[in-house]
């Protein structure tokens, strides 16, 4: 394959060079990108030469996710020591069910879950693994929860009404994974949230009580760390308080900001992790690691292997069950999410992915404070969150993002809070500096006053 080789660093270099310059891809409307770009399949293949122009052509009119004008959603920028470590996975093509296929990767994993562990200050008893993303490690959660709360629901299936509990904030894979479980939607209980985004302590407990009253079962909790909008932090000490006394499972669901264990200043914010039961972070979101790669840990290893073991002879062949990860694991064949995250953890050590988190939080004190001195701006988020939320003159979110989205000057998106709707900035991108910063609230000015206008001659036209 040395051939494939040379045209993928050829390419690669190319269009980091492009990504430099022109920040933004050009996007194209859904109806045409098929034709377009030519990716329909022929009876006959296509020679390499014209092979090799259609990949070129697909990767530059692909969105450019690490680039410097990228702040769209909750990921971006590229660590360089982590995408070789991707790209190596890809060429090792490891299985990570067995320590027979896997061999040190399956070592790699180990000692990933392990220092995860330690770092939140879970007991020696805990385990966890990686999960194909932050709503299936979430899914992880409620599972373990619900075969916790009664002694055969694995095999058995659900009988009772179970009932679980996540502010209205958090994310949407809660209800889908309740689904999922046999629970169902419609027993999850949305919790109200103050004014910065965070759980109302008090109506969760008033929650709970009324369940407990009409006997219903109460199992989970999720408590999130970066709430999706606002980036708010639950107060995970508090909910724990709740959680005992009812006997319930609390799951941290840390997917957009539990990578702030990994900092001494910002681990304050997940004040109380340890008592958790279970939790789950994104390394692709806040530690920048090519997607995807996320990580759930739990107290006790039986919870994993409780919900998720099943006896399998054709694949179990050595001795070698601590390292047999596919015991503990959602999938059965599974690719290899560690590698990249090792590779960076490797090369930076605990003091790199703390400066990463930390520049996180910088940039996003830079954005807020550019906001607070620019009288044509409103701020909507708080300190203590990388989600700047923002509106520019009056101007509606939504027809200023998509105004800059369909002219390729930046990729930014835009959310909503109560009655507000508003832009979202996400400062998750650690290559970037108070320049980049600066220079996106540049182009959104001068992208508004392009927009302004544009309104401005349909409203004379009409
Ligand atoms: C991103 C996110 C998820 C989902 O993670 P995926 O990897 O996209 O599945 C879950 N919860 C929160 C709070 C998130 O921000």
């Amino acid at each position: 394959m040395k051939k494939e080789l040379r045209f993928f660093s050829q390419l690669v270099e190319k269009l980091i060079q492009i990504e430099e310059t022109n920040p933004v891809s050009e996007p194209i409307p859904t109806d045409q990108v098929i034709g377009k770009l030519n990716l329909e399949f022929e009876e006959e293949g296509i020679n390499d030469e014209d092979w090799e122009k259609l990949i070129e052509n697909v990767a530059l009119y692909t969105p450019k996710t690490a680039s410097k004008l990228f702040f769209n959603q909750l990921f971006g920028g590229r660590q360089p020591k982590s995408v070789l470590g991707d790209l190596l996975a890809v060429i090792l093509n490891s299985s990570m069910y067995t320590y027979k296929v896997a061999g040190p990767q399956a070592g790699i994993e180990k000692v990933i879950i392990q220092k995860v562990c330690q770092l939140i200050g879970y007991p020696n008893t805990a385990d966890g693994t990686i999960a194909p993303g932050g709503s299936m490690s979430n899914f992880m959660g409620l599972v373990m929860a619900r075969d916790a709360a009664s002694t055969d629901i694995p095999n058995a299936g659900v009988s009772q009404k179970m009932t679980l509990y996540t502010s209205k904030e958090s994310h949407y894979s809660i209800p889908k994974n309740a689904a999922f479980a046999g629970v169902g939607r419609d027993q999850v209980r949305y919790i109200k949230t103050d004014s910065t985004g965070k759980m109302d302590i008090q109506h969760l407990n008033d929650v709970i009580q009324e369940d407990k009253e009409k006997g219903f079962k109460p199992f989970f909790v999720n408590a999130t760390a970066g709430t999706t909008v606002l980036g708010a932090f639950d107060d995970i000490e508090a909910i724990h308080k709740i959680c005992q006394q009812h006997q319930i499972w609390l799951h941290v669901d840390g997917a957009y900001c539990g990578g702030v264990i990994f900092s001494k200043n910002y681990k304050r914010l997940v004040k109380g992790i340890e008592l958790s039961d279970s939790f789950s972070f994104n390394a692709h979101k806040m530690l920048g690691t090519p997607l995807s790669c996320s990580i759930i840990v739990t107290r006790n290893k039986k919870s994993l292997s409780k919900s998720f073991s099943n006896e399998a002879e054709y694949l179990y062949q050595t001795d070698a069950d601590d390292f047999d990860l596919g015991r503990t694991s959602l999938q059965c064949g599974r690719r290899n999410d560690a590698l990249k995250f090792w590779t960076l953890w490797k090369s930076v050590g605990n003091k790199g992915l703390e400066n990463i988190i930390n520049q996180q939080f910088h940039l996003a004190d830079i954005a807020r404070q550019y906001i607070e001195s620019h009288p044509d701006y409103t701020l909507y988020s708080f300190p203590d969150s990388i989600s700047i939320c923002f509106n520019y003159k009056n101007i509606s979110a939504d027809e200023l993002c998509t105004h800059l989205y369909e002219e390729a000057t930046v990729m930014v998106g835009y959310g909503k809070y109560g009655l507000n709707e508003f832009i979202r900035l996400i400062t998750i991108n650690a290559n970037n500096t108070e320049k980049e910063i600066l220079h996106f609230f540049k182009v959104l000015e001068e992208g508004s006053k392009e927009l302004e206008s544009k309104n401005m001659l349909s409203m004379v036209a009409s």
